[in-house]
């Protein structure tokens, strides 16, 4: 039989060996980590379970199809709930709104949290519907770099409609011309941190991120999202793919300018072709050092990182939902920090995730399992034991003041992840959490692409290669290798 090596057991890696066995080929996945999911991992502290990662699910039948073209009900074996309120966001002069699915519900809660208009709310909707209806097919579905698709017709309408697109224009622009309301354009302008990049730069074209919450939805995984890696895993093993934990791979063999199989420290492993799930820059560096370096691609700025506080809290705050946002009165300048200081703010923007709202079990009675998140720089080297502890301050002062109790003495478990251990847990380069950003334009939509353009046999995918980060342009980077390779 056709035998397949996949490198890394990351949310792509899993989904690209599920598609390959189930094309015939042998699949053996080779993980550095003792356990598989990569970045969509999660951990236990105490009676707290927190997932360590992803906390948003969106286009969910990316997962379902994978069971489906192993001819298995999805609902057999991994459950979700659709959300009827996506996010509660807290604003620091006291205005509150909820996010609601319903568009007309949605439309009517700015109207009357924030005196934005409604039809402003439900026309940035319908653009960023236009927008998905017209580049998901030619970006997300696609491998850009084949002829064919500059030529299917989806590109060709999309042509006809490049200005609609928004690409000479920022996110920030594009909103603050859009709504009345600065609050409401620092909302909408939250979409561009989804894929770790900077509103103030990224092109308007990133208004298409809010149709996947609005237009599609937002979903909850039962059990949590770690439940999405786990049932990947399971049915990876039934179908038979072999999984190699511990085991760090050190190079791409190449022979005759194909991919021939890997090397790890139990010597040479042979295969017919070979993924790379592995970050692209450091696969680049490492398992390909001695192969043709595509500098342009390498040398890109990287998207942000994240510095997470996970906090078992023993208290229940009722005005807490699954998501929540507390903003940050100069979003700017909080960008600014990120961005071009490489620093962290005074006045975050602070994201608690709360699993236990939906998943009993994930926290003791009467408490909150607080995933407490706030976007920080890559790692360049900043002194980051001092950044956590100034960050620590900053997140307790705020939050506790929005929810007029002292939290600090509430947190019962702690444990932190920080860009450094993002790295050094899962490979990406400088703890970036969506590979190279999409600040500009070019490298927004020319990322690597799913193939090798010089190697043979060899593939690539995950959230640092076309179409980008995130868990479900993870899973079409695995659809759009196997599409390559069979
Ligand atoms: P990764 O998860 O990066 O895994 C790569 C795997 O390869 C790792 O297991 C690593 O150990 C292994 N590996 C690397 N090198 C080697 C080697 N040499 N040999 C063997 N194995 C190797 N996405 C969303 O959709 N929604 C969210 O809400 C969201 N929030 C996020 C919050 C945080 C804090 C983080 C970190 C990420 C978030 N993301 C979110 C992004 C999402 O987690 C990632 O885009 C996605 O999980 C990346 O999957 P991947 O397949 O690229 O592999």
């Amino acid at each position: 039989a056709k035998s397949a090596i996949v490198i890394g057991s990351g949310i792509a890696g899993i989904a690209s060996a599920i598609r390959l066995v189930n094309r015939g080929y042998t699949v053996s996945v080779f993980e550095a980590n003792s356990y598989p999911g990569g970045k969509l991992s999660e951990i236990s502290l105490g009676e707290y379970r927190f997932d360590a990662g992803p906390s948003l699910f969106t286009l969910p039948h990316l997962v379902d199809e994978l069971f489906e073209l192993s001819g298995l009900n999805p609902k057999d074996y991994f459950e979700y709930v659709q959300l009827d309120e996506t996010c509660r966001y807290f604003y620091a002069d006291g205005s509150r709104l909820t996010a609601w699915y319903d568009k007309e519900k949605l439309a009517s809660e700015f109207e009357e949290q924030l005196g934005e208009p409604r039809k402003n709310i439900l026309a940035a909707l319908d653009n960023s519907t236009l927008l998905y209806k017209h580049l998901a097919p030619l970006f997300l579905e696609k491998s850009l770099n084949k002829v064919s698709t500059w030529l299917s017709p989806d590109a060709l309408s999309a042509y006809g409609k490049l200005n609609r697109f928004d690409f000479n224009r920022t996110m920030n622009q594009a909103n603050q011309k859009r709504f009345d309301n600065p609050k409401t354009a620092q909302l909408f302008n939250r979409y561009a941190t989804y894929n770790g990049s900077d509103p103030y730069q990224t092109p308007a074209t990133l208004n298409i991120i809010p149709h996947l919450e609005f237009g599609i939805g937002a979903y909850f995984p039962k059990g949590g999202m770690h439940a999405i890696t786990n049932s990947l895993y399971s049915l990876a093993l039934d179908l038979g793919v072999n999984f190699y934990f511990d085991t760090k791979v050190q190079k791409i063999v190449v022979h005759k300018g194909a991919a021939k199989g890997i090397d790890t420290n139990m010597g040479f492993h042979k295969a017919d072709k070979v993924v790379c799930n592995m970050d692209m820059v450091a696969a680049y560096k490492s398992l390909l050092k001695d192969q043709h370096q595509p500098k342009r691609l390498l040398n890109q700025p990287k998207s942000s990182s994240a510095l997470i506080f996970y906090w078992g809290i023993k208290k229940e705050f009722k005005q807490l939902g699954l998501h929540n946002i507390f903003f940050s009165e100069d979003y700017k300048t909080e960008f600014q920090h990120i961005f071009k200081k490489g620093s962290i703010y005074k006045d975050p923007t602070v994201y608690v995730n709360i699993t236990s709202v939906h998943n009993a079990s994930d926290a003791p009675e009467g408490c909150q399992n607080w995933f407490t998140m706030i976007n920080v720089p890559n790692n360049q080297g900043q002194d980051w034991d001092y950044l956590i502890q100034y960050a620590k301050k900053a997140i307790i002062k705020k939050l506790s003041k929005e929810l007029g109790e002292d939290i600090e003495p509430l947190i019962e478990v702690e444990d932190i992840l920080d860009p450094r251990l993002i790295e050094a847990k899962t490979s990406s380069v400088a703890g970036a959490l969506y590979g190279n950003s999409s600040n500009n334009k070019f490298s927004a939509f020319l990322r690597h692409p799913n193939f090798s353009k010089r190697i043979k046999d060899l593939y690539f995918c995950g959230g640092s290669v076309h179409p980008g980060g995130g868990i479900p342009l993870c899973l079409s980077s695995a659809k759009l290798v196997d599409e390559l390779m069979n």
